[in-house]
């Protein structure tokens, strides 16, 4: 098995990508209310923006464990899986596929939030057993998405670490639930979430009692089309700063072009970023969701060589 276990320089708290830690305080306190909003509210005048998100100075980032994966540790950890799970043999074969590739946690949706009601919406509890079986003969940890609070328990009983999609980071109700939760949650930016507003989302994880939240930058939405969405990688490396909590980049839904997530992934790694979430697909013609950013299993396997030389010419 060839992990993707390099460790890089720059995921230290001392000193991220050449910028002291010592300054991430301050650029967090930019991030507070500004002024004006504050006579418009009730807010108090010193709002302590991200109580628990925030960096303190040399402090170190959090290493979240996903089953025996340590997200956050200084290597690249690699979450790699179809968009959705569609059959038993889909997803075991998937999961060999992406291990054998050097992926160390499998990704896999059985709970779908599609923007049309009339789009194929997840298989359920039967997805979350095919995927739970796929961990067994995979070895992989698993996550996969969770949409409403009345499922975290189902979820939670199956998955080794439970996402939060991008369309619900501000659902409050669920989030209050999976700070009850003994699972890690990879929580994703919303499409028109400020960088404030998803630390905040992270604040109700972290408040409520969980401590173990990875945050993903997926793209966000912007007056550019040609690309699904604008994969925001300065926010990412800014969160990075401020933030002690690791943060992934998802190089597929940020691009929405097979082509893109390569070049996209690349970027993730040389700005600092503890992980990456790729989708791969056996047969990316056919699949049922997010067919046309998903990588074949031997493309995937190119692009993990690819960051292994990237990581090697690094060290
Ligand atoms: C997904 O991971 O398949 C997904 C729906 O992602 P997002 O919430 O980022 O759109
Ligand atoms: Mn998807």
């Amino acid at each position: 098995m060839r992990n993707v276990a390099l460790h890089l320089s720059g995921h230290k708290a001392r000193s991220y990508g050449g910028v002291p830690a010592a300054r991430a305080v301050p650029v967090a306190r930019t991030l507070r209310r500004r002024p004006q909003a504050r006579q418009a509210s009730n807010a108090p005048a010193a709002e302590p923006a991200f109580r628990m998100a925030s960096r303190r100075t040399g402090q170190a980032t959090t290493v979240v464990v996903v089953a025996d994966v340590a997200i956050g540790a200084g290597g690249l950890v690699v979450i790699a899986g179809p968009c959705s799970v569609e059959s038993r043999q889909q997803i075991r074969e998937t999961a060999r596929r992406v291990k054998a590739a050097g992926a160390r946690i499998l990704r896999g949706g059985a709970y779908k939030p599609r923007t049309s009601p009339y789009e194929f919406q997840g298989l359920g509890e039967k997805a979350l057993e095919w995927l739970a079986e796929a961990r067994e003969a995979s070895g992989l940890p698993v996550v996969t998405e969770v949409l409403s609070p009345e499922d975290v328990d189902v979820v939670g009983d199956y998955a080794d670490m439970l996402q939060v999609g991008a369309r619900n980071m501000q659902n409050y109700a669920l989030l209050r639930k999976l700070a009850t939760s003994s699972k890690p949650v990879l929580l994703k930016r919303g499409p028109a979430a400020t960088i404030r507003e998803w630390l905040l989302a992270a604040e109700y994880i972290l408040s409520g009692g969980n401590p173990n939240v990875v945050l993903c930058e997926r793209g966000i939405r912007t007056f550019e089309t040609a690309t699904r969405n604008t994969l925001d990688l300065a926010g990412a490396a800014l969160v990075k700063e401020i933030s002690h909590l690791p943060v992934l980049v998802d190089p597929s839904h940020g691009t929405g072009q097979r082509r893109l997530v390569t070049p996209a992934s690349r970027a993730a790694l040389a700005i600092g970023a503890d992980g990456l979430i790729i989708e791969v697909h056996p047969c990316p013609d056919e699949a049922w969701s997010d067919g046309e950013q998903s990588l074949d299993p031997a493309q995937f396997s190119t692009l993990m060589d690819d960051l292994r030389g990237m990581m090697a010419k690094c060290a």
